[in-house]
């Protein structure tokens, strides 16, 4: 599908390239993220279709695509990707936004004593940091 400069001028898309610092209109949907992410399996939406729904400016479908709470950052989809898009920072570019928002699939006061006793203190911070508003 062919897309017209008003999907591509979208205000979402603008503001999560914005957020990102990557140019996600320049994906060409080659595959080679997704085909390399270690949670593909999990993810649901795969990470270049997730792109492609912002490129074609589908808001709603793109902040309901759950595995960006999934995305453990590892950068292996910017290693194979020839555009050097950087995935992980679009995923966190839309955590941001649904954080922002007040979703969040983790509640402060709804993690077990026991974890919050036994985990490391940077697991917790990095916990926080990635899903707790
Ligand atoms: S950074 Fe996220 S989307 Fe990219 S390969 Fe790793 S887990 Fe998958
Ligand atoms: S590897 Fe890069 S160009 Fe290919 S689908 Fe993924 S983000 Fe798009």
């Amino acid at each position: 599908m062919k897309l017209s400069r008003d999907k591509l001028k979208s205000s979402f898309l603008q503001k999560v390239a914005e957020m990102s610092g990557e140019d996600i209109a320049s994906c060409y949907q080659c595959g080679k993220c997704s085909a390399g992410c270690p949670l593909e399996a999990a993810m649901g939406i795969l990470p270049h279709r997730a792109l492609r729904l912002l490129q074609l400016g589908c808001e709603e479908e793109a902040l309901n695509f759950d595995a960006v709470w999934l995305c453990a950052s590892c950068h292996t989809c910017e290693s194979r990707c020839p555009r050097g898009c950087d995935l992980s920072r679009v995923m966190e570019a839309l955590r941001m936004i649904r954080l922002r928002g007040g979703q969040s699939p983790v509640h402060p006061q709804e993690v077990d004593e026991e974890i919050l006793q036994r985990a490391p203190q940077q697991a917790i911070v990095s916990c926080y940091r990635k899903n707790i508003s």
